[in-house]
């Protein structure tokens, strides 16, 4: 089982010929940084979350961090989100000069909970960025009643959310602002990507012309037959722009969106049928809608009622041939946190408890159900439940 074309890896994204030849064309016409396809890319990803704007970056976190710039963040302001979340939603608040607030999650979809957030609201608080764990929507109502009634932004953390809806809107059309990740692992692949969406025009200049180098909106046409030499710097800029390379990726990625969610959304099912009722096991809960996008597939393993310990059925699961992941160590318990903000163990009980058992399974259109299914035995030998009914095929 240690052959490593045996081994499951937790995440493996699914690139085609499609991708290839648009990366090819890319490199025949030139064009390697920013240029035509990230402007393509930007229109094709507005129709489909149906927003009016978007802005092509080289990351989720570096949409997350000029949309908070653009807001106006800064020294003196407080930003909530959960604690429950990848390090980079609370570092680009950080990074601001602001201080990063948590607010305690719910224990069903393990999102960020609206009362929490209302408890952790001062004078001080700008922006509130709730993240869309695993895919599941936030209460988006809540959270924007809450903003409105309180002068608050929403920025979601949509990293995991691409093809999420709430009450039937797609995310990316809900908040002020939506920033998506097209990493290697998410549901929509560029390598390294991100993209921030929002009906706000003034916010989406702002957080174009901070991408690259404050220099003024058309600065990347320079180089082609309309452009001149001529730009103008109206702010201290960054460099996070999205490169063309990129964009021709994310175009042909988007063609085939929905069949990689079709198969996500199968796998999800399988899981939920294959693991049912295994002691010690608790499987993802969906809240409302079922508007989930599926990026991950979180179990959760109680020690007790499971004989095992979260960690040694990780080890488990390596042996089985099989790669696991864990989302998220809380940001509040990472050592900077810690000695900059006080934070402490005990701060957020509800997140600290279910990230004692957390544990993601692999989830991936590249993945075959067999490998869905030996996923499913692997769980089953570990906590001495054996296979459901005739899915044991040596
Ligand atoms: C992956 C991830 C990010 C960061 O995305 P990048 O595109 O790698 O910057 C932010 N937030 C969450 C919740 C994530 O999972």
């Amino acid at each position: 089982m240690s052959k490593s074309e045996d081994f499951l890896p937790y995440a493996k994204p699914l690139l085609g010929l499609e991708e290839a030849a648009e990366v090819l064309d890319t490199l025949k016409s030139g064009w390697l940084s920013r240029g035509p396809r990230c402007t393509k890319f930007e229109q094709r990803i507005l129709q489909f979350v149906g927003t009016k704007y978007a802005v092509a970056v080289n990351s989720c976190t570096a949409a997350l961090f000029l949309a908070l710039k653009a807001m106006g963040v800064g020294p003196g302001d407080e930003v909530i989100t959960t604690p429950l979340t990848f390090i980079a939603t609370a570092n680009v608040i950080v990074h601001t000069g602001a201080r990063p607030v948590f607010a305690d999650v719910e224990p069903q979809t393990l999102n960020i909970n609206a009362g929490e957030v209302a408890k952790k609201v001062s004078p001080r608080t700008r922006v509130i960025i709730p993240v869309h764990y695993a895919g599941q929507a936030c209460d988006m109502d809540a959270i924007l009643n809450l903003a409105q009634s309180r002068g608050l932004r929403v920025l979601e953390d949509a990293a995991h959310a691409i093809c999420t809806t709430y009450k039937g809107r797609m995310v990316g059309s809900i908040g002020d602002a939506t920033a998506f990740s097209f990493y290697a692992t998410k549901n929509l692949v560029t390598g390294e990507g991100g993209m921030l969406t929002t009906d706000n025009e003034e916010l989406a200049n702002r957080v174009r012309i901070l991408s690259l180098h404050g220099m003024d909106n058309d600065a990347w046409k320079r180089y082609s037959a309309q452009g001149s030499w001529f730009y103008e710097v109206l702010l201290p800029g960054y460099k996070c722009n999205m490169t063309d390379l990129q964009a021709a990726l994310g175009l042909k990625q988007l063609e085939r969106i929905e069949a990689m969610q079709a198969l996500r959304r199968q796998y999800a099912a399988a899981y939920n049928n294959g693991l049912a009722n295994l002691p010690g096991i608790t499987l993802p809960r969906v809240a409302n809608d079922g508007g989930h996008a599926w990026h991950l597939y979180v179990i959760q393993v109680d020690e007790k009622e499971a004989g095992i310990s979260r960690e040694r059925f990780i080890e488990e699961m390596k042996k089985k041939g099989i790669g696991t992941s864990v989302h998220f160590i809380p940001v509040h318990l990472h050592t900077y946190y810690k000695n900059t903000y006080g934070y402490k163990e005990g701060d957020f009980p509800v997140a600290e408890k279910a990230f004692k058992k957390l544990v993601s399974l692999p989830l991936y259109p590249r993945m075959t159900m067999q490998e869905v299914q030996k996923v499913i035995k692997a769980v089953r030998d570990i906590v001495g439940i054996g296979s459901p009914d005739g899915g044991d095929e040596s």
